[in-house]
């Protein structure tokens, strides 16, 4: 059933991704209310209201429900629990078991082979020991990463090339949580795709976008990426064996690593619009914000077809103090967060310099 003009869609998460959510729900037609612990965070700058309190508080999830028609969130770390509760009152999109599967790289890797997408070789490690046998077995290389809220490469430790051994006192330092050790891979490049799936089933997958990453943080995207067709093809249909075996509503992201033969291995999924998808504001009718609004809100999906060459640049920190002479240049887009302290590796805005008509 397809929302009304006037509805209210709910959002847990107030950063910059619920900020352009609201945008693109407000061009909809339809009021947003966030549900934030920051006051007077990004997205509730834009949107008609904000619920001041933690993402699982009861009181706080009791009052979103009854203040919107459909619930989705801006980030991977929603409480399990939290959507499930939500769920029982309203619809929430994506589904809860998106977030199970994203939020723990073990039982995402695991899904992903279940339904025959190729990861790294991965290990769990819950002990110096265990971390001394899988670096073995991967011949003394890969990159060590907390199974749970890791992010822009918070909590992550590459070995290339160790000796086996030596490794006690690893774990604590990483804080003794349940970690994974993943077999480092010898990309050529990491893509992304972001696709949608309607409450109808349909699919729709923007071109992947090739990206490369600085100090762990996404620093560009740029398109077209440069692979062969048959790789864009695969990355596409990956994506949407993903949406329907999760029977999913909603954008999503995935990203995977390119071999040098052009096949793919599929690093992560991020059940939510995507930074590295944020191109699509300025070279797509329809960008990822709106598809999102649209297939929460059962409403048609958009058409995901690129008109431009562009890349899209992210301002990180002081980054912001490009801001004049970006703005100088013709043919880019700037969207800044309304983030007021540049901190170092804080996200402040973003631009997308057109490259080609
Ligand atoms: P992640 O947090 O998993 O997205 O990792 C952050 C970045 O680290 C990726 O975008 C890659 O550039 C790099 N990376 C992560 N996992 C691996 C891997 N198994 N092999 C090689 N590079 C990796």
């Amino acid at each position: 059933m397809s929302l009304p003009a006037g509805s209210t869609v709910g959002i847990i998460g107030g950063g910059q991704l619920g900020r352009m959510l609201a945008m693109a729900a407000a061009r909809l037609g339809y009021h947003t209310v966030v549900l934030e612990p920051q006051p007077d965070c990004p997205a509730a700058q834009v949107a008609n209201r904000q619920i001041t309190a933690d993402y699982d508080d009861p009181g706080a999830l009791a009052e979103l429900a009854a203040a919107s028609s459909v619930v989705t969130y801006e980030f991977e770390n929603v409480p399990v629990a939290a959507a499930q509760a939500l769920a029982a009152k309203v619809a929430v999109y994506p589904p809860a078991r998106a977030l199970d599967v994203a939020q723990d790289r073990v039982s995402e890797k695991t899904f992903l082979n279940g339904i025959g997408i190729a990861t790294a070789d991965f290990r769990r490690v819950d002990t110096d020991d265990e971390l001394t046998a899988a670096l073995k077995a991967f011949g003394g290389s890969g990159i060590l990463k907390t199974r749970r809220m890791g992010y822009d490469g918070k909590g992550q430790r590459v070995f290339r090339d160790m000796a086996t051994g030596g490794f006690a006192g690893t774990c604590e330092a990483m804080g003794n949580v349940p970690l994974i050790l993943e077999s480092f891979v010898p990309f050529e490049c990491e893509i992304s795709v972001i696709a949608a799936r309607g409450q109808d089933g349909a699919v729709a997958a923007y071109d992947p976008a090739e990206n490369v990453h600085r100090d762990g943080i996404l620093h560009t995207s740029t398109l077209p990426a440069a692979i062969m067709p048959g790789t864009a093809e695969a990355a596409r249909a990956a994506a949407a064996k993903i949406l329907s075996a999760l029977d999913y509503v909603g954008v999503i992201g995935v990203e995977f690593f390119v071999l040098a033969d052009g096949s793919l291995l599929a690093n992560e999924i991020a059940p939510r619009v995507h930074n590295s998808g944020h191109w699509t504001e300025a070279a797509c009718i329809v960008s990822q914000f709106e598809q999102h609004i649209r297939a929460v809100a059962g409403l048609p999906l958009g058409s995901p077809e690129r008109h431009l060459d562009c890349v899209m640049e992210n301002l990180i920190g002081d980054d912001v103090l490009r801001v004049p002479a970006l703005l100088a240049e013709p043919d880019l887009m700037l969207h800044l967060y309304g983030k007021v302290e540049a901190r170092p590796g804080r996200k402040m805005g973003h631009f997308t310099r057109i490259t080609r008509r």
